[in-house]
């Protein structure tokens, strides 16, 4: 798990906000009456730091994402979209919202908890898996998407770190979360010209400046079966720059040294997602329906134990995605810096406690 700076300077806002000598005052009494607060944190994302909270009649957990109003400050749209979204979704597949608070540092919004950890953290823990189970989880990745574009919402920031297991079983559901950077979209055809994304999973309409639709978060799909079925992503770079270059050029390979026991029908489905004209891309219920995904072709996938490969793919590309995102997002927190001048650099721990947490989080210690 990455320690960008990015994420130390969040959870050095977070401390001096929330962990006051006078605990009572931090959260909001409306919430407190309703929820207990606990230590532990869940994750911590670009914007918001997430914890477990539990209800006190239920003792039913959550997730309480807390999102500090000074590193939003002059992007409050980008929550009110966020809240707007949240309200409207409901989907076996989706994180979906049950109670919003707000205090005078932060806006608090509890949500389903997620206890069965990031897309690829739980599959490097994973023994083995073939190319069914990664077609079983895009499965759920593309219904979670054809409903939220039914809605006309475009989710915009689709990636391993917002795809999150509902519990540690091994036949979890997946569940798609922070539509921070969504907006939902007046017209069918509208298309956003704001840049954001991630930019290893940003479609080349979105660096062209020349698109912003539905058809960017096909492309995402694309991007995260790639790394599924192989380990690392079709798009790379030395540096920002070059990659932007790559994945502008809408080329990439399936490499035989890593793809020869892949099946041709997970290579057209992947081609399908990776279609440079967003016009041409495959969308969400179509993808759906495709013979990879519907598994009803018989002997369209191999038994392949993709595991091993992929794990050592994966090393190298969490160190990548680490790099990329902290360099992007670094220069929106410059306003931070006199700040939190005065905290001294003992976050890093922080940010391990919090990481170690997150995998070793388990829904019934906190219902015990
Ligand atoms: P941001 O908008 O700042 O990126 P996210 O909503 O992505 O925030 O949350 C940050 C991290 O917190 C996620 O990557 C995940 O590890 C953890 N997290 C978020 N939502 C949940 C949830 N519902 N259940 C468990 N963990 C969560
Ligand atoms: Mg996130």
């Amino acid at each position: 798990m990455p320690k960008s700076p990015l994420m130390k300077r969040l959870l050095a806002l977070f401390k001096k906000t929330h962990e006051k000598d006078d605990e009572a005052d931090v959260y909001p009494s409306q919430l407190t009456a309703d929820y207990e607060v606990t230590k532990k944190t869940l994750g911590v994302g670009s914007f918001a730091v997430v914890k477990e909270c539990i209800h006190k009649d239920t003792r039913k957990p959550y997730a309480l994402k807390i999102i500090l109003k000074k590193v939003i400050a002059g992007k409050e749209h980008m929550l009110d979209s966020e809240l707007d979204i949240l309200t409207k979704v409901h989907h076996s597949h989706i994180v979906s919202m049950h109670g919003l608070y707000e205090s005078v540092d932060a806006v608090y919004i509890v949500t389903d908890l997620a206890s069965g950890g990031e897309l690829f953290q739980q599959l490097l823990d994973k023994g083995s898996y073939t190319e069914r189970d990664a077609a079983n989880l895009l499965r759920q990745l593309l219904e979670g998407l054809a409903y939220l574009h039914d809605l006309d919402i475009v989710h915009r920031d689709i990636k391993p770190e917002n795809l999150l297991f509902a519990t540690k079983d091994v036949d979890a559901k997946l569940m798609i979360t922070d539509f921070g950077l969504s907006k939902i979209l007046k017209n069918h055809d509208d298309i956003l010209m704001t840049a954001c994304g991630t930019p290893g999973y940003v479609a080349p309409e979105v660096l062209l400046q020349k698109g912003h639709g539905k058809p960017v978060d096909l492309w995402s799909v694309g991007v995260i079966a790639f790394v599924l079925l192989s380990g690392y992503t079709p798009f790379y770079g030395e540096d920002q720059a070059a990659l932007f270059e790559n994945i502008m050029s809408g080329k990439y390979e399936f490499d035989e040294e890593y793809w020869s026991d892949i099946s041709d029908s997970a290579k057209n489905m992947i081609d399908r997602l990776l279609t440079f004209d967003p016009e041409k891309r495959i969308t969400a219920k179509e993808a759906l329906k495709h013979p990879w995904i519907t598994n009803e072709e018989e002997q369209t996938t191999t038994d392949t134990n993709l595991a091993p490969a992929v794990r050592k793919g994966l090393h190298s590309h969490t160190k990548f995605k680490s790099v990329v995102t902290a360099m992007t997002l670094l220069n929106q927190w410059k306003h931070l810096d006199d700040e939190l001048s005065d905290i001294s650099s003992d976050t890093d721990s922080e940010v391990e406690k919090a990481t170690s947490q997150v995998n070793d989080l388990d829904i019934h210690d906190a219902t015990a």
